[in-house]
């Protein structure tokens, strides 16, 4: 068995064709002609434009029209004037068209492979592709046809470049290996928006696997097998069915509403990270944000972003859920979250130390910042703000005044903003819960967030292995803060929702549904699944469960009960 990473769900089994690498090799030689030269060069260049416009149009036509600007991004690439020029400085220095653009592109690939940064590095493989596409021109190479592929064919490359894409029918491919990118090479994008099963990474797959050999292609985790015995072709014709019954069972979810078995509705949203994936939550069909964590605008950089980039950010992501709700939860920094240029001490307990809403209330001008920059994008929509890591009620009363101060700056300076923003807690903590009678007065409304909430209950770090067995949502101690949270919550009226990964737990939803949980959150490709959760469970059995389970004295037993029954 052949190992890389999953990056397209489902199972491919299929005959193998192998996209043997084209020589691009040429003889660099001194020209004379520089005009000449210039002139083939820029052909050459109007000719891979033209090239690319037709496949754009092609993907555009089979996957859709964010598939089709990964390769329009080639033409905003080689038209840009740096690189163009840089090119054409060397043929005017009488290098060949050849030498000079495989140079130049040489030189970008080399710095953006460099960085160690998937989204960079990317672009390594964007040039590459705009690299060998503008040499095949020039050396007069004829192109591979992917088109040609017969169906039932999984298709072996050592990269998969976009350009490849546009060929690929989708009928006729049921797989994809290649021994190079990553989750989130574009790559993988176009995989899985061509819904292909697929393996990136896979060490030497070109020269370890023959043509025409029969594979199968796990794309959930990877693994390719090479001329699988008949066992195990049954074996994984098998979980194809499954998978593909479940896929379109789940499609017949897209565009219903969120609802359990008595009828009563329920909010589906989705977690984020990035204002680009509130479209995967769009996608998904989420029918809001229920968590955007803002502190990835914070890292991969060297300084904080000023108001408005934030601005911009939180007014993208809202604008692209097209009005619905976007809560935003304020900088969650510390712990296991770091960002260098904040230039934090070392702590010996960072997860009980000075994090989140701590370090934002002592920081009052950066905080005050972001606060300002989600006031000015809730002219745009449906925006929320959600403090994380309240432990007292003071934290909630101080980060609303900065509120009213941020209100009242605006106001001063004119600007727009949603008066009436919602400002909510994040029940992450073992004290929000305890005191979740008192913060509910004075909140909005509340996310319980399970993913710390677990640890703080349990007192147990969930990256440590010798206490991994005390952390888990279904221990009696968190089910019970669970309870008491949505109970506080209800009792003054509130919306109570949760963005912790329990959200999406088959076994949790039947609890939550009858604690009286209104809000699910959840990452984008879990939403139909959690619908269909929802949907299996009247109130009266939802009741009848949580009785039980709140009956019972542990974790062992609430996981075995729990599991047996979903
Ligand atoms: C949580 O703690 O449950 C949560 C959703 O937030 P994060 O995972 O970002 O800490
Ligand atoms: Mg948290």
């Amino acid at each position: 068995m052949l190992k890389g990473i999953g990056v397209s769900d489902g199972i491919g089994i299929g005959r193998v064709m192998i996209l043997a690498e084209q020589s691009l090799d040429y003889t660099p030689k001194e020209i004379t002609d520089v005009d000449a030269e210039l002139a083939r060069y820029r052909d050459a260049v109007d000719k891979f434009c033209d090239n690319t416009v037709e496949q754009a149009n092609a993907i555009r036509q089979s996957t859709g029209d964010k598939e089709a600007e990964i390769l329009e991004g080639h033409i905003a690439i080689i038209r840009d004037p740096f690189m163009g020029g840089e090119i054409e400085n060397l043929i005017k220095a009488n290098q060949c068209a050849e030498a000079a653009v495989d140079q130049i592109c040489k030189m970008f690939i080399d710095m953006f492979s460099a960085t160690g940064d998937d989204l960079t590095m990317q672009r390594a493989a964007d040039v590459r592709d705009i690299r060998d596409g503008i040499l095949g021109i020039l050396l007069g190479v004829q192109e591979v046809k992917i088109s040609d592929a017969p169906a039932g064919t999984v298709l072996v490359v050592k990269e998969l470049t976009p350009s490849m894409t546009a060929g690929i029918k989708k009928e006729n491919i049921v797989g994809i290996i290649a021994e190079t990118g990553s989750q989130t090479s574009h790559s993988a994008i176009l995989a899985r928006a061509l819904e292909i099963p697929a393996a990136l990474s896979v060490p030497n797959a070109t020269t370890a696997i023959s043509s025409q050999e029969i594979v199968i292609v796990d794309g959930f985790k990877g693994n390719v097998l090479v001329a699988p015995d008949p066992s195990k072709i049954e074996e994984f014709t098998a979980k194809r069915t499954a998978y593909l019954r479940e896929k379109r069972e789940l499609e017949t979810l897209r565009g219903k509403v969120t609802a359990d078995a008595d009828g009563n509705e329920y909010e589906l949203f989705c977690n984020i990270g990035t204002p680009k994936d509130a479209t995967k939550a769009m996608d998904a069909d989420g029918e809001g944000v229920g968590l955007f964590r803002t502190e990835f605008l914070f890292m991969d950089r060297n300084q904080l972003p000023t108001e408005d980039e934030q601005f911009e950010a939180y007014k993208q992501a809202s604008l692209i859920m097209k009005g619905k709700p976007v809560i935003i939860r304020t900088l969650d920094i510390g712990g296991d979250k770091e960002i260098p240029y904040l230039g934090l001490a070392k702590e010996e307990n960072p997860f009980m130390g000075f994090r989140a809403i701590r370090y934002c209330l002592k920081n009052r001008d950066m905080f005050k910042s972001q606060i300002k920059a989600i006031l000015r994008a809730s002219a745009f929509g449906d925006i929320r703000i959600m403090f994380p890591l309240i432990t007292a009620v003071d934290e909630l009363r101080a980060g609303k005044e900065l509120v009213e101060e941020a209100k009242a700056d605006l106001k001063a300076s004119g600007i727009a903003f949603d008066e009436n923003i919602q400002v909510g807690v994040m029940t992450e903590t073992a004290a929000s819960g305890v005191i979740a009678d008192l913060l509910a007065k004075e909140a909005d409304f509340f996310s319980i967030g399970t993913n710390d909430l677990t640890g703080y209950t349990m007192a147990a770090d969930r990256g440590n292995s010798d206490v991994s067995y005390l952390y888990s949502p279904l221990q009696p101690s968190v089910l019970r803060m669970i309870k008491r949270i949505i109970e506080c919550g209800r009792a003054e009226g509130i919306s109570v929702g949760m963005c912790g990964e329990a959200a999406a737990s088959p076994t949790m939803i039947p609890l939550l549904i009858s604690f009286g949980l209104t809000e699910f959150s959840v990452s984008a490709p879990s939403v139909l699944k959690v619908r269909k959760n929802i949907a299996k469970w009247t109130k009266a059995e939802a009741d009848a469960v949580a009785e039980k389970v709140m009956a019972m004295t542990s974790e062992a037993e609430i996981k075995a009960y729990l599991e047996s029954i979903v």
